[in-house]
């Protein structure tokens, strides 16, 4: 090991570079690993400042700071937790919160924090048993053990402590040998791209080739993430709970980079990128990660983000960014940070929303339908929804700021990410150097780097250019580049000098993004809108912690608006309102940057049946008669109650002469699920098992075309019931939400467990049966199923049959959408067509 002790001061023009030890614990990649991998620099040497340094106080001051106050149980952060040798059961709590509790205190050195976080380390490096296993001796699970290894491997990229590689080397010792009696299972199984990450950190220290053994049997242990992410297979495994678990699925984006290091094939390398495409395209929500709740939930603007979706997401792309050299990972990071990120906690970090809606018009109690449903999911508390996120939740912002600027292999230095912060260490082999960034980015366009080095030193700075930014400029000492481009990694290679500066100028644009139903996010730059909503803060809980309470949150201004977007130029349409940089940019009312933009009031839009969420945004084109107004647009990340999805007002064109869908290439565009879960598999489409439930989507779940409306019609579909239950069409649907009978509208079923056909409505959230008849439904037979509607009269047919099987007359819907229906059962359709007369 060379670890030799470096004078701790060093003054270089004025400025101070105190302390740096950190390159020297900077190992590449050794063979035979992929070469071409940028290191993250180790903890402690970027520091953050201005907004960003904010972020991070306002944790130590709030949850993070008060964590083990306010979780003082032994099977939660308590004295006598598992993870300090007490008898608690804390499983993964402790190690989730030792992981951002380590990688905060350093970030921010601060003493407090660090001897918080001092005893959960001493007490796991102290506890090992003889044969390597270390953690709560009773505790029989692999995965817990993971996050504990990042905490390990923070402290001692901080501290350099000589008891943390020996400890590893033997742990993974015993992981080797004991993997095939006891293999992975459930979490592990699913999360064992962080144990693999760690393996191959330690591999680069050690040179240790059991590690590369160990690398691979994980990999072969776990679930074929790479096939899962290339393929859209989230689905794929019926009632097994982990692979459509939208956290691991977030968690193992980092699966495919982190094995691409030692099997650089181009699958394993695009895995992450083709995943997060098929995520997007199903799941997609406009902050840029995916829904689930907690398994993958579509694209409605109803459903919901967990806080652990976002930090593992988060630092998925950060472990991509070392292996994928592109610009679009650190946009795409920078998207989840600077938006996803603070929409999760509230303005001061003393509270968090477990579950986090893009139109999300009131935080209150209440049920939701998610198949992981909790009646706290939305309330911003300490202890909102699940006892995850409230641990696992503190890495978020720390790991950014290490994660945004890393050490190429050819001793030079990417930035993958930009905001204000210090960077000390080490280029050009042994150099030490100081790049002072300093900008209000994202909330300015502008960005200096300062270059602080003792003696001139040659070694290649790769700056990002990010995608959307419109005619980019980067200037060195006063002159501007050539070549610079958007969506590019620009490399400056040259001998740097002290004092030099780079000027980067990154002019933003807003833009309008398409999402569900036909809606726009709007965006500018990284920052995604959303409308300001006055809000009224409710307390229902004041916790013994002096300070923290929870709190409902209700709406107190209008929020039912669609955007006036018919002129054609958006630049001359939405206004950019500037304002001073105050000290937390995201809090709404003092948000530097606004946008103003007309719209126009939907009345007819407004809460879900459950009167809990919104209904999802209506389909656009919306008509509208109501005045002209100037709404205010602020970050989505700046307010804990948003609408980010909006209608925009117009004519409707919904489609109501013909439709002919048959699900050839994937989820069809414009058809929305609500409740339970809905994938694609060799061109039919599946309602999905949601085992291991806790909600009641499946009863009830439905897959609707929102973009049609058909009054006289016949439509077909082919239908097949793969579980006992009942499965058919929906038609003249109107307000879809989720729920069994949150809908307007008539349905057809097929029930296998009655051999029934029949034929009904929701009404007021009631199930009406209209008609119904007996026949012999079997499972696993496709049956084609036939409606046809003329003004009150209904005949279904099936398999072609000239004589209609059932028939019946209602008069309460006259028109609306088709869709696809599940209720107790799994099913698959196909062949979908419509034709008006
Ligand atoms: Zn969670």
């Amino acid at each position: 090991m060379k670890r030799v002790a470096i004078p701790l001061c060093l003054l270089i023009s004025g400025l101070s570079i105190p302390y740096l030890q950190a390159q020297s614990l900077t190992e590449f990649n050794k063979t035979p690993l992929k070469k071409e991998v940028y290191v993250q620099l180790p903890i402690g040497s970027i520091k953050a400042k201005g907004w960003l340094l904010k972020q991070l106080e306002q944790q130590r001051d709030g949850a993070t700071g008060m964590a083990e106050e306010l979780y003082p149980e032994k099977d939660n952060l308590g004295k006598s937790n598992d993870w300090l040798g007490g008898d608690g059961n804390s499983w993964e709590r402790v190690p989730y919160y030792v992981k951002g509790l380590v990688a905060l205190a350093y970030t921010l050195d601060d003493a407090a924090l660090k001897a918080k976080a001092q005893k959960y380390i001493d007490w796991t490096l102290n506890s090992q048993q003889p044969n390597g296993l270390f953690g709560p001796p009773k505790m029989k699970d692999w995965w817990p053990r993971m996050p504990m290894m990042y905490a390990l491997q923070s402290y001692y990229e901080a501290t350099n402590d000589k008891r943390v590689i020996p400890f590893l080397s033997r742990y993974f010792k015993y992981e080797l040998a004991n993997l095939d009696a006891d293999p992975l299972k459930e979490w592990g199984k699913a999360r064992a791209g962080d144990n693999m990450e760690i393996a191959i950190w330690l591999y680069n220290k050690t040179g240790d080739k059991d590690l590369l053994k160990l690398v691979e049997k994980l990999k072969q242990q776990a679930y074929p993430w790479i096939d899962i992410y290339t393929n859209n297979e989230f689905y794929f495994y019926g009632d097994d709970f982990q692979p459509k678990h939208m956290v691991n699925v977030a968690q193992a984006l980092k699966f495919p980079v982190v094995y691409a290091q030692l099997n650089n094939l181009p699958a394993n390398r695009d895995a992450l990128l083709k995943g997060i495409q098929h995520i997007m395209h199903d799941h997609g929500q406009p902050e840029g990660l995916g829904s689930g709740t907690e398994f993958l939930a579509g694209t409605s603007s109803i459903e919901g983000v967990e806080t652990c979706t976002v930090v593992e997401w988060m630092q998925s792309l950060e472990t991509a960014a070392k292996v994928i050299h592109e610009a679009k990972i650190g946009d795409q990071l920078e998207k989840v940070a600077f938006n996803a990120l603070p929409a999760q906690f509230s303005r001061d970090f003393k509270n968090h929303s477990y579950y986090t809606l893009p139109n999300q018009v009131q935080s209150i109690y209440g049920d939701h339908g998610f198949n992981q449903d909790y009646s706290s999911g939305t309330v911003s508390s300490p202890y909102s929804g699940f006892g995850c996120c409230r641990y696992n939740m503190h890495m978020g912002w720390p790991y950014f700021v290490k994660s945004s600027v890393m050490a190429t292999p050819d001793r030079g230095l990417a930035v993958i990410t930009y905001g204000p912060m210090e960077i000390e260490t080490l280029v050009a082999g042994n150099k030490k150097i100081k790049i002072t960034e300093e900008t209000n980015y994202p909330f300015e366009e502008q960005i200096k780097l300062k270059v602080g080095l003792a003696v001139s030193a040659s070694f290649p700075l790769i700056l990002r250019v990010p995608t959307w930014s419109i005619k980019p400029t980067i200037k060195l000492n006063g002159k501007e580049l050539n070549g610079v481009k958007p969506g590019v990694m620009f490399t400056i290679s040259r001998e740097w000098k002290n004092q030099d500066q780079l000027e980067l100028n990154f002019p933003m644009e807003v833009t309008m993004q398409k999402q569900v139903n036909n809606s726009v996010s709007v965006s500018r730059g990284p920052i995604v809108y959303a409308l300001e909503i006055a809000a009224e803060n409710k307390t229902t809980k004041a916790h013994p912690v002096a300070g923290f309470t929870d709190y409902e949150i209700h709406p107190t201004s209008p929020w039912n608006y669609g955007l006036l977007l018919a002129k054609d130029n958006l630049n001359s349409l939405v206004k950019v309102e500037k304002s001073a940089m105050p000290e937390n940019p995201f809090i709404a009312a003092a948000s530097p940057v606004k946008l103003k933009v007309q719209a126009r009031k939907i009345p007819s839009w407004g809460l879900a049946y459950n009167k809990v969420s919104a209904f999802d945004v209506p389909f656009s084109p919306v008509a509208s008669n109501e005045k002209d107004e100037e709404i205010t647009l602020v970050p989505y990340g700046s307010e804990n109650i948003r609408l980010s999805c909006f209608p925009v007002i117009g004519e409707p064109k919904k489609i109501s002469k013909n439709l002919t869908e048959n699900f050839d290439q994937g989820m069809a565009t414009d058809w929305v699920f609500y409740g339970g879960g809905w994938f694609w598999k060799n061109g039919q489409v599946n309602s999905a098992s949601n085992a291991g439930s806790g909600g009641y989507g499946i009863n009830g779940s439905k897959y609707v075309a929102n973009g049609t409306d058909f009054k006289d019609f016949t439509y077909q579909a082919d239908v097949k019931i793969n579980t006992a239950g009942d499965a058919g069409l929906m038609f003249r649907v109107s307000n879809p939400a989720i729920g069994p009978d949150a809908y307007q509208g008539y349905y057809v079923g097929l029930n296998q467990v009655d051999g029934t056909v029949l034929l009904g409505k929701a009404s007021d959230q009631k199930w009406i049966v209209l008609s119904y008849t007996k026949y012999p439904v079997e499972m696993n037979k496709i049956y084609n199923l036939k409606i046809v509607a003329k003004g009150d009269k209904f005949d279904i047919f099936i398999n072609g049959s000239t004589k209609a099987i059932l028939s019946a007359s209602d008069s309460q819907y006259q028109s609306g959408s088709i869709g696809l229906r599940a209720y107790k059962a799994l099913a698959s359709f196909d062949s979908v067509k419509i034709n008006a007369f």
